[in-house]
């Protein structure tokens, strides 16, 4: 995959903390859609229960991926298309550029895609001389400022809208505004151009359906449809995992991915895509490819802790409920994953090592896989990601992350579990916590190693008589 910028997370963190417009869009976002999807989950004809059986469904699918994704070549081919399977970001964008230059491609255009984002489509064919000119609005306001999205739905919003008049004025050299109406408007004069120049159109896919052979792409712009059908070349770039086997399935899971996205029944356009333009068809591209990537997914799918990552459709409905997100927001994670789905898949993806501070950031408080609508247990494999940092594991390449911290937490499960040690510490915690400053009853600061406790906030002192202290003594 292409290069992850791990940055440093915690300073990064802090960063974000202290930005205040960051702050109340963080907010924003989350009052918008986070309740929103719990209630449209609420709303479904067959209630939120839809959620396990879509989780089933994905669980099906993964488990016989090979012979799914064979079916759904087949009959893409069938359809008039023509698939590529690659093993890695290299060969997909091999494959993009050569594409590119079998017609002749100067200008091309692209529909909101995140995998497109993890193999760096956009910079490879710039490097070769082609210019890719971002569709969704939030994206190309991103691509305008040279930064990275930061959610994987809303990919601007940690922009104000005087931001967006700013740079739209240095960009693209309209009058200042701050008017949403007259920037979108900009926006889109400026985006028509590129659709009716571009020769070749770039997609992701959010689900395809083998059963039928068509990939289906949701967005509320229509920016995507244009994408895909204004130009001569379509090409489709998505992750192996995400097929579903009937049509029956992939109508389930577009419901709750509409509903989990944008907290939306359906997202405005959702265009299904199978093919070429057929010679009774009035719109549409001459050349439909399909590229169906692995970059590290066939590693995750042969590890039974965390193949069930692979069910995720990418919705996002776990960054828009997660207390971690909601204050750092997503560039601290270094990559357009984020989130707590960032905060699994990129360590899978990337290295558990070079992205522990990841997995480690979460609070394993389980609103995310509340609210996703395939019921992924992302808790239990932010867990099994830090066991493998505390014990290391060559088969994942990881290396033990610090054995002072292994140290420490082998005692302490010793002393959980041994009543006469447990209460020994308790005892001594207590007598020693006299020696630090309180307030109003509460710590205020604790030394090394304790210390990052009470960096930003007070917490409440042991008891000087423990629970079990007193019911030995009949309370
Ligand atoms: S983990 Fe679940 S909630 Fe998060 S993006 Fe994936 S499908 Fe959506």
């Amino acid at each position: 995959m292409s290069e992850i910028f791990i940055g440093d997370y915690k300073a990064e963190a802090r960063k974000a903390i202290k930005n205040e417009v960051l702050q109340r869009a963080l907010a924003d976002l989350q009052n918008r859609f986070g309740g929103g999807t719990a209630l449209a989950y609420q709303k479904l004809p067959e209630g939120p229960d839809l959620r396990l059986k879509a989780h089933e469904i994905r669980a099906k699918a993964i488990a016989n991926l090979d012979v799914l994704l064979e079916t759904l070549a087949d009959n893409v081919r069938k359809n008039g298309g023509q698939v590529f399977f690659a093993q890695d970001s290299h060969a997909a964008l091999d494959y993009c550029l050569q594409i590119a230059r079998q017609h002749n491609v100067k200008l091309a255009v692209k529909g909101k895609s995140m995998v497109s984002e993890e193999i760096g489509l956009n910079s490879h064919l710039l490097d070769n001389g082609i210019e890719v000119a971002e569709t969704d609005l939030g994206e190309y306001i991103i691509q305008l400022a040279g930064e990275r999205p930061s959610h994987i739905i809303a990919p601007a919003i940690h922009k104000t809208r005087k931001d967006i008049g700013r740079l739209f004025t240095d960009k693209i050299g309209i009058s200042y505004t701050d008017d949403p109406p007259s920037l979108t408007r900009a926006a889109r004069k400026s985006l028509r151009e590129k659709f009716l120049a571009a020769d070749m159109g770039f997609s992701g896919c959010n689900i395809a359906c083998a059963e039928t052979g068509h990939i289906v792409t949701v967005s509320n712009e229509g920016n995507i449809r244009m994408s895909t059908t204004m130009p001569r070349v379509h090409v489709a770039i998505m992750g192996m995992e995400r097929v579903a086997a009937r049509l029956e399935d992939h109508d389930i899971l577009l419901r709750l991915l509409c509903r989990a996205a944008a907290a939306q029944n359906m997202g405005t356009y959702a265009s299904y895509i199978g093919g070429p333009r057929s010679a009774k068809q009035a719109d549409g591209p001459e050349e439909f490819h399909l590229v169906i990537l692995d970059n590290g997914r066939s590693r995750i799918l042969a590890d039974e802790a965390f193949r069930e990552m692979l069910y995720c459709i990418r919705c996002a409905a776990c960054l828009n409920i997660c207390p971690v997100y909601g204050k750092i927001g997503g560039h601290t994670y270094g990559h357009p994953y984020s989130g707590p789905v960032g905060a699994v898949v990129l360590p899978l993806l990337a290295g558990i090592n070079k992205a522990r501070h990841l997995c480690q950031g979460e609070t394993l408080c389980g609103a995310c896989q509340d609210a996703c609508p395939v019921n992924i247990d992302l808790p239990r494999m932010l867990l099994a990601l830090r066991a493998k940092l505390a014990d290391g594991d060559p088969a994942w390449g990881v290396e033990r992350a610090s054995s002072s911290e292994k140290a420490v937490f082998k005692m302490w499960s010793w002393m959980i579990r041994s009543r006469p040690a447990y209460e020994f510490l308790l005892r001594m915690a207590s007598l020693g916590q006299k020696l630090f400053p309180k307030s109003n009853g509460m710590l205020r600061r604790l030394p090394a190693p304790f210390s990052g406790w009470t960096r930003h906030r007070d917490i409440k002192p042991v008891a000087g008589e423990s629970f079990i202290e007193r019911w030995r003594r009949g309370l």
